[in-house]
């Protein structure tokens, strides 16, 4: 671990004038009063070191958000001034990996520790099965009290899908699709919680799901980092709409597509301001472990696509991953090693001083990154996309592949082609240069590192549930993009 010193603009969560006149001066007087709560109270950010044990985790996952549009990770416009607050006084860890491209594989990881050759959820027909242990399982079975607040319907509680496991209340109707602008709605729900939780004295898990970022990208006009149009767009084609367009989309087009995404951020960073407000306001602040992280990045044409689930390229697989714990809290620090979204739930029993004897995970806790420690930073880590479309559609191609990500080099094997594309992450991190036949005892090194991971993944693995999917189903993953149109 390293304590580094960030770039001035992100070393004081104090937001630069342009931001807030650019911002505040579009929102209505409610949100402005937020926002500038927020900045009062980012300002007078004390640093809270503490000794005590933390007692409640916050996770809170933005579906699809990129690594390099958060400012913390570098990224030119202040996309996320409530993230990088976190990261100022919390733990960044500047290279973490999702397990995969995609939502349900994705977040089964971090919430079972494993990677999904062993949990099974693989493609949108396999439910996580009842014998997977979830966190929310291991902490309510001691005590804990459990919300979660999903907008995302993949991750719903439906009948067979396993994602509600161990939840008291668990809440999907922000879950509406691509139009429906659905952080406020989260934000709400997930505060009712917090101040529910508040009233009594028990621990309690919250996990929040966001899920604006996630195409279609659409228009905030009060967060304004994109113009009323650029060429043929003006933010409202669908994904569908845009992928016809892929090929022929002008530079200054796909760079749209990043504004609004940055805008999409822009406004669920905010909604994650608000909820903040609001642990401090209930007094939960100084005891509660905070994690904000994402399933998964996004494609902007970066290897010929838009938007996710097919391949395990840097911008799919790549997340931002901050840590804000009591006793851990007041000098930024940043972890440069390799960790695994995998890490997350051995890292939070370990904050919470709940013993891991006899749970078994597919990679150690971060605690010791936390602490300063590098002992157990693994020297690679596992991504998986075993993606098969629902009714196979034509036009939608079916993606089976492996990757092994080490600090320098990244090999990834399609699982049907067996084609093997190997890339130095240093010289070319855009993978454009597929090293493979000319670096071929480094190719199969990582082979045998991919095939021992793989191998330790499969022993004790628990098949998924199969299940059919609705009609209706069917038709949410087409709305989702995940089927062709
Ligand atoms: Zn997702």
């Amino acid at each position: 671990m390293t304590t580094a010193d960030p770039p001035a603009s992100k070393r004081s969560p104090v937001l630069p004038r342009s931001w807030h006149r650019g911002v505040m001066r579009g929102l209505p007087g409610a949100r402005r009063a937020g926002a500038l709560a927020w900045l009062i109270l980012a300002t007078a950010l004390i640093p809270a070191c503490s000794d005590s044990t933390p007692r409640n985790v916050l996770l809170i996952v933005v579906d699809t958000l990129r690594w390099d549009r958060v400012g913390a990770y570098g990224h030119d416009r202040n996309t996320s001034p409530v993230m990088d607050a976190l990261a100022t006084e919390g733990v960044r860890f500047e290279r973490a990996y999702a397990s995969a491209p995609w939502t349900m594989p994705s977040v089964a990881s971090l919430i079972t520790g494993l990677y999904p050759t062993g949990h099974g959820v693989m493609t949108a027909m396999t439910g996580m099965s009842g014998k997977v242990l979830t966190l929310a399982e291991i902490l309510r079975d001691r005590g804990f009290r459990t919300g979660g607040v999903v907008s995302n319907h993949l991750i719903r509680s439906r009948p067979g899908r396993g994602f509600a496991q161990g939840y008291d209340t668990y809440r999907g109707s922000e879950a509406q699709g691509h139009d429906h602008v659905s952080t406020p709605g989260v934000t709400n729900q997930a505060i009712e919680m917090l101040r529910d939780f508040a009233r009594t004295d028990a621990p309690f898990l919250l996990f929040v799901h966001y899920f604006d970022p996630h195409f279609n990208y659409r228009r905030h006009p009060e967060v304004d980092f994109a113009p009323a149009r650029v060429g043929r767009l003006d933010g409202r084609r669908d994904i569908h709409q845009l992928r016809s367009l892929l090929k022929e989309l002008s530079e200054a087009e796909i760079a749209f597509l990043l504004d609004l995404y940055d805008e999409e951020i822009f406004f669920t960073d905010a909604g994650i301001g608000r909820l903040i407000e609001v642990l401090r306001e209930v007094g939960a602040y100084d005891s509660t472990v905070i994690v904000v992280t994402s399933d998964h990045g996004e494609e902007f044409r970066d290897h010929g696509w838009l938007g996710h689930t097919r391949t395990l390229y840097q911008e799919l697989v790549r997340v931002p991953l901050i840590i804000s714990a009591p006793g851990y809290r007041g000098e930024p620090r940043v972890v440069p090693e390799l960790v695994s979204l995998v890490s997350i739930t051995p890292t939070l029993l370990d904050l919470l001083g709940i013993d891991r004897e006899g749970f078994r995970f597919h990679e150690s806790s971060l605690e010791g990154h936390m602490r300063g420690e590098v002992g157990d930073a693994p020297a690679f880590v596992l991504t998986e996309v075993g993606f098969l479309p629902p009714g196979m559609p034509r036009g939608v191609k079916r993606a089976f592949k492996k990757a092994i990500v080490g600090k320098r080099y990244t090999l990834i094997r399609d699982e049907e082609t067996r084609k093997i594309e190997l890339y130095d992450l240093e010289a070319d991190p855009g993978e454009t240069n597929d090293l493979s036949a000319a670096r071929p005892a480094l190719r199969d090194q990582l082979l045998r590192e991919l095939e021992a991971r793989l191998g330790r993944a499969r022993q004790g693995a628990i098949p998924p549930d199969l299940r059919h999917l609705s009609e209706e189903e069917i038709e949410s993953l087409r709305a989702l993009g995940y089927v062709g149109s």
